[in-house]
């Protein structure tokens, strides 16, 4: 073997190994976006959760993330994969009255599919998927409405009997399969469900809780099972928090104004009034000051901090109850125990935020953010443009690793938990191994390529000049 050739092979198998490498750190990052509908951002402290406090320790964690209004699940989830506000995504409520169009929409009753309530806006997984990559769903809200003429690479019609172990093992295959996501989107509806039904102040929301920690448990241990833990960035947060409500506390809109001179639009602790022609004034008086647990605006009054003034789908007033109200037309509709969808700045209104992954640094907590810098963030971790949004980078990038993105190491996988998280750190001795392995045999290559360097040469050398052979190579 000439030493050019040799030369030739060291260097083409180290750009093998440092383009390999550099692709992995810097073109494959991955993110599964976990949202556990209601998650109240104060629950991990209220029973032991191990492993959100495991990802707490060895992530990312934000005290206190500033939802939209109104703090409802349809508004917030399109919000995060848009990084708007409702009054520029369109999805202003869970319920709408369109009336340039005409149309409803309303989750209530799942009529949700109308393409049009949704293309104020284009959702991360278009633009990721517009940049070459694959995206998986797993019944996320909107994922499985065309927006734009296209759906998600891979989607799960909406179908909340599908369980969460089934939506975990579909966005594994997706991230395994032949066309391989980059993008996974996980929903769960717990504990917003149990929430509502009990009440977060009742002592059974405890159970509710561990079970969605076990829940994140199973996701973590088949991440790892399945070899894709080490390489994941996992997010971790959800829509909206949930306040405790009381029959006590009831607003009945019959006590003031006639039923017959308006429309009511999506339930409580917002309502839209959409008043018949000519009884705005009537009904604005009449509620204006009615209660001392409601407050009342015209829609060119809503404070600016909302960011709930501009669309067209807002009507013309707007009626919000204080915390732990509830507004009904009259006592003969169900009221819940547990509510959200008051007001943003309510701490009871706040999801939670963490997240565990090689684009993010280890052991860092942030005191606030808003759930609008989430779109940004996950655009810059994948490497694709975002499109005009009301986030900023800047809020979240401290967040981020300063160095390359790069695998967990194993330090990082040895936390003092009472939790079983051996089955956590297979991989990343695996993949340490694989390391040490891989610069041993760099290592002897390179001995043995300096050692042939050095026989080739030696004899052409001394017979040029055998005074500075020895000093040229062995100095
Ligand atoms: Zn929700």
């Amino acid at each position: 073997m000439d030493s050019k050739f040799c030369c030739c092979v060291f260097f083409t198998l180290s750009a093998l190994t440092f383009s390999v490498a550099f692709s992995e750190l810097q073109h494959e990052q991955k993110i599964l976006l976990v949202s556990f509908d209601g998650f109240r951002w104060d629950y991990i402290y209220r029973v032991p959760t191990p492993h959100f406090h495991y990802i707490m320790k060895y992530g990312a964690y934000v005290k206190q993330v500033t939802n939209v209004f109104v703090t409802t699940t349809y508004p917030n989830h399109y919000t995060l994969v848009t990084g708007l506000y409702p009054e520029s995504h369109g999805i202003i409520a869970n319920d709408m009255y369109d009336s340039t169009r005409n149309k409803t929409f309303s989750l209530e009753d799942m009529n949700i599919y109308d393409s049009e309530f949704w293309e104020d806006a284009t959702p991360i997984w278009i633009t990721n998927q517009g940049a070459g990559h694959n995206t998986g769903a797993a019944m996320w809200p909107g994922t499985d409405v065309k927006i734009h003429g296209k759906f998600p690479t891979y989607y799960l019609p909406y179908n909340e009997s599908v369980s969460f172990e089934d939506r975990v093992r579909r966005l594994i295959e997706w991230f395994k399969s032949k066309k391989p996501i980059n993008l996974g989107l996980l929903y769960w509806e717990d504990p917003d469900e149990m929430g509502h039904n009990l009440g977060p102040d009742n002592p059974l929301m405890d159970s509710v809780i561990s079970d969605i920690d076990n829940k994140l448990g199973y996701l973590i241990s088949e991440l790892n099972k399945e070899k894709l833990w080490d390489k994941m960035n996992l997010i971790i947060t959800s829509d909206h928090g949930m306040t405790q409500c009381s029959g006590e506390k009831i607003i009945e809109l019959d006590q003031y104004v006639d039923p017959n001179d308006y429309i009511l639009i999506d339930h409580s602790p917002v309502r839209a009034i959409l008043p018949k022609k000519g009884k705005f004034d009537k009904i604005f008086a009449a509620l204006n000051n009615a209660h001392p647990n409601l407050t009342v605006y015209k829609k060119e009054d809503i404070p600016d901090r909302f960011h709930y003034k501009y669309h067209q789908r807002i009507q013309p007033i707007l009626i919000m109850a204080d915390k732990g109200w509830t507004i009904l037309q009259n006592r003969s509709n169900s009221f819940m125990l547990g509510n959200h969808g008051y007001d943003n700045a309510l701490s009871d209104m706040h999801p939670l935020f963490l997240a565990l992954g090689p684009a993010f640094k280890k052991n860092v907590s942030k005191e606030s953010i808003n759930s609008t810098d989430l779109y940004p963030l996950l655009c810059y971790i994948l490497d694709i443009p975002p499109l005009p949004h009301n986030g900023s980078l800047a809020n979240v990038k401290e967040l981020l690793s300063t160095t390359a993105p790069k695998a967990i190491s194993p330090s990082v996988m040895s936390p003092q938990s009472n939790m079983n998280l051996k089955v956590y750190k297979l991989h990343s001795y695996a993949y340490f191994v694989g390391v040490f392995l891989g610069s041993i045999i760099v290592i002897v290559f390179l001995l043995v390529f300096v050692k042939h360097l050095v026989h080739s040469q030696m004899p052409t050398i001394q017979e040029r000049n055998a005074e500075i052979a020895q000093p040229l190579l062995w100095s």
